[in-house]
């Protein structure tokens, strides 16, 4: 574990805005200020449904850019990746916030080498989850009883979602009976077991922040980590503190209890589990024949790095006599070892079919097989490294 702290923004403007203490505004601030990055990317905010990923070397554009949108669902690494692919940007260095899975997207890239990971500091943001932001415009109308279009705040405290109107008034409701009802969070957040982003340079939330105290609880994890906090610190836009023993075991507390949750969700989502091994491969052959062969969830994937030497090119005509094209097929095997279960590919489908399921059936097995989490450090152990699996249970 790396050196914890709560740590919070000197400029007030950024503490109102902020989730929590504005630590991660100020300290992109104040490595744009300082020379220590060119360019910054945040999620520059439209409304309470909709994020738009931009990339800043204006200040004033990352103060705008401060709070957490839990709507926006959006995975941020192909985004890095087209900057860099625009010759004029190479070499520099940018800085970005990051869910757990963007950062396991950009390391995964990394090693595909279309990124240089010593140009990017990966800001890391806790996650329990998000949403998608039409699930939440149905929840706003069908559960809260409010005009989705009303909306201009949301906020998630102590597991509940808070909605808060234009007239000020703020209603809620736990996102356990949201989720019983259908609603909250994606699939794919559900399922997901990396909590902490113990892969980026820091690891930014709530968790361990006690009552009554106004801050960002702040992990450094690398050497990128610490200079964009010293920078921070040395210059005046932060204030820190170290963590003390009770703030890191509520940080753990709450963290492992989230593992667990992911892990009884998983349960719940398996849905081929009680089925022999050819109802499965029927319930396979059944949802993915839908399939239209659009190519979005391709385009999506953060992990992907084929471009137009992909195999897995549409190869459904005339002659081709297969139930379920060969797309699929391909990509499943590819991306066994390398899904990080973002949800961005069904999020994207047009024919609905629960590929962050599908994907995360045949990659969590395979992964656990090779005892390797992707897009995760070296030298972390995946959580899952106990578990005994036969090559048969992969279907
Ligand atoms: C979807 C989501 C879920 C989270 N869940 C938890 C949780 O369960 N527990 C916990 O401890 N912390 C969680 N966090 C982190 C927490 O909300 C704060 O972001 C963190 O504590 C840093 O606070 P701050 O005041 O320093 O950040 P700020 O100074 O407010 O800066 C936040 C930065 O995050 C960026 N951002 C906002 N929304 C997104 C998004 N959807 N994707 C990528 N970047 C974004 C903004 O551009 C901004 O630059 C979550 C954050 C997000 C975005």
């Amino acid at each position: 574990m790396g050196t914890c702290y709560l740590a919070w923004a000197t400029d007030e403007k950024i503490r109102r805005r902020a989730a929590n203490g504005g630590f991660v505004t100020a300290a992109l601030v104040a490595a744009l200020e300082n020379g220590l990055l060119d360019a910054v990317v945040v999620v520059k905010k439209e409304d309470v449904y909709e994020g738009i990923p931009t990339v800043t070397s204006a200040p004033e554009v990352v103060v705008e850019s401060a709070g957490s949108l839990h709507a926006v669902p959006v995975n941020l690494t192909k985004f890095v990746v087209e900057f860099y692919k625009d010759e004029k940007n190479k070499g520099k260095k940018i800085g970005l916030p990051v869910k757990p899975c963007d950062a396991r997207g950009i390391i995964e890239q990394a090693k595909r080498q279309q990124l240089d990971i010593n140009d990017i500091y990966l800001v890391g943001l806790n996650c329990g989850g998000t949403l998608h932001p039409l699930n939440l415009r149905e929840a706003a109308a069908e559960v809260y009883g409010i005009d989705p279009d009303a909306v201009v705040k949301e906020e998630i405290k102590a597991g509940k979602l808070f909605l808060t109107l234009q007239s000020g008034e703020e209603r809620e409701c736990k996102i356990e009976e949201l989720e019983k009802k259908g609603y909250g969070r994606r699939d794919s957040c559900k399922m997901c077991i990396t909590k902490i982003p113990t892969m980026a340079d820091l690891a930014c939330g709530n968790w361990g922040v006690l009552k009554g105290e106004e801050a960002t609880f702040v992990e450094v994890l690398t050497g990128k980590g610490e200079a964009l906090l010293k920078n921070a610190l040395e210059n005046g836009y932060i204030k820190v503190k170290e963590a003390s023993e009770k703030s890191l075991e509520v940080r753990e507390r709450i963290k492992n209890a989230m593992v667990k949750l992911a892990e009884e969700w998983w349960e719940k989502l398996d849905a081929v589990k009680e089925l022999t091994r050819d109802e499965r491969l029927k319930f396979y052959v059944e949802t993915l024949r839908l399939c239209i062969n659009c190519g979005a969830c391709r385009t999506v994937c953060p992990v992907c790095a084929c471009d137009d030497a992909a195999k897995c090119v549409s190869m459904h005509d005339e002659r081709d006599d297969y139930v379920i094209s060969m797309y699929n097929v391909i990509r499943l095997l590819h991306l066994m070892d390398s899904c990080i279960g973002c949800g961005q590919c069904e999020d994207v489908c047009p024919v609905d079919i629960p590929l962050t399921f599908i994907h995360r059936r045949f990659a969590e097995r395979m992964q656990r097989k090779l005892n390797y989490m992707p897009g995760m450090n070296v030298s972390e152990k995946p959580p899952f490294y106990e578990a005994e699996l036969q090559w048969h249970d992969i279907l």
